[in-house]
């Protein structure tokens, strides 16, 4: 069976190409690579292209039979999106058209998309139930939120079937260290404390220590790559025996805090360095954790790696030795 995994080339889509390559699935990936890498395509065949060129996506579905489509490839800073929305919204939004439309001309009708707890807003409750409201607070959140009604409506008029997964935060790296999180300007906590005991920063800031949270940093539900991983190959599944079009929230119900963070880090690099107190960053909610009964209940999915100490293990082996 071949599947076509756009953004392949990028953090949680190369976690995703190698496990469904791992359980014997063709894969062919398409990055335009201008966030993604190429060294982190080891498995199925890569096609270099963007979702902008029909031409290049026709070039992906060609010579396979492409059952299923796994969509990563977005744009995914916050604080540009507030600053160059129009970036945003035609990568992010129109491009998928493109993706949905050549699907349709080659009859594939199954697509496991990815969202974000961006789609929330600031949530008046927690943890966050998927059928809770959907406030964006910036053209990010407000981009995957638009696909996702996009998806509704394909799925009622054209018979589109699809899983969306609403992510909180993406963490760790592959045990086995071939792959792991790169990115370009780097923006996440986890990394960044990560180069901080590598000695590659000279401290680490924390946003804000004024939240109304339990040491007044704000708290995340951080949930491991390859946990995040075997949710995908479950939607595909789930897709696969005939299940409902339908949305699932990807966390692990357990928030961390920014110091439990960096906590967690100094513990198992055995490093230490300075912890700097800055302003908040505009547009952080205090608490974003996710409720994934839903998630357990329907895909029967089970996450593995929920130990905070395990995540930061993971990526601190693969920040040592990483290759790209
Ligand atoms: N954060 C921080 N210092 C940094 C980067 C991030 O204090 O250098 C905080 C940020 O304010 C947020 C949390 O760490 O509360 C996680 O941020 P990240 O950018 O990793 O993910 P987000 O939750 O924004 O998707």
């Amino acid at each position: 069976m071949a599947v076509l995994v756009c953004g392949g080339a990028g953090y949680i889509g190369s976690h995703v190409n190698k496990q469904l390559y791992k359980e014997g699935y063709k894969t062919i990936v398409f990055d335009n690579l201008i966030y993604g890498h190429r060294e982190a395509v080891k498995w199925g065949r890569f096609v270099k292209g963007d979702l902008k060129n029909m031409q290049e996506l026709e070039k992906a579905f060609e010579g396979n039979t492409i059952d299923a489509v796994f969509h990563f490839a977005a744009y995914a800073y916050v604080g540009e999106s507030v600053q160059e929305p129009e970036k945003y919204y035609y990568n992010n939004i129109a491009n998928t058209l493109n993706l949905l439309h050549v699907m349709r001309r080659h009859g594939c009708n199954k697509i496991i998309f990815s969202s974000t707890c961006a789609t929330y807003g600031e949530p008046g409750k927690t943890p966050i139930m998927e059928d809770m409201p959907q406030n964006p607070i910036n053209p990010y959140g407000f981009t995957k939120l638009a696909v996702e009604h996009i998806l509704k409506d394909y799925h009622k008029a054209y018979g589109l079937e699809y899983v969306v997964l609403r992510y909180f935060n993406a963490a760790g790296a592959d045990p086995d260290g071939e792959i792991g999180e790169s990115h370009a300007p780097e923006t996440h906590l986890i990394p960044l404390v990560l180069d901080a005991a590598a000695g590659k920063r000279p401290d680490i800031k924390i946003f804000g220590n004024d939240y109304p949270t339990r040491d007044g940093t704000c708290i995340r539900d951080y949930i491991h790559v390859m946990d995040l991983a075997q949710a995908h190959l479950l939607a595909l599944r789930y897709l696969e025996n005939g299940g409902k079009s339908d949305c699932f929230n990807l966390g692990n119900e357990k928030g961390t805090s920014v110091l439990e963070i960096v906590e967690a880090v100094k513990h198992v690099t055995d490093q230490d360095f300075p912890v700097i107190l800055a302003p908040r960053r505009t547009g952080d909610p205090a608490v974003l954790v996710g409720g994934s009964e839903k998630a357990r209940l329907i895909l029967g999915w089970n996450p593995q790696f929920a130990d905070i100490d395990v995540i930061a293990r993971h990526a601190w082996c693969w920040h040592q030795a990483k290759t790209y």
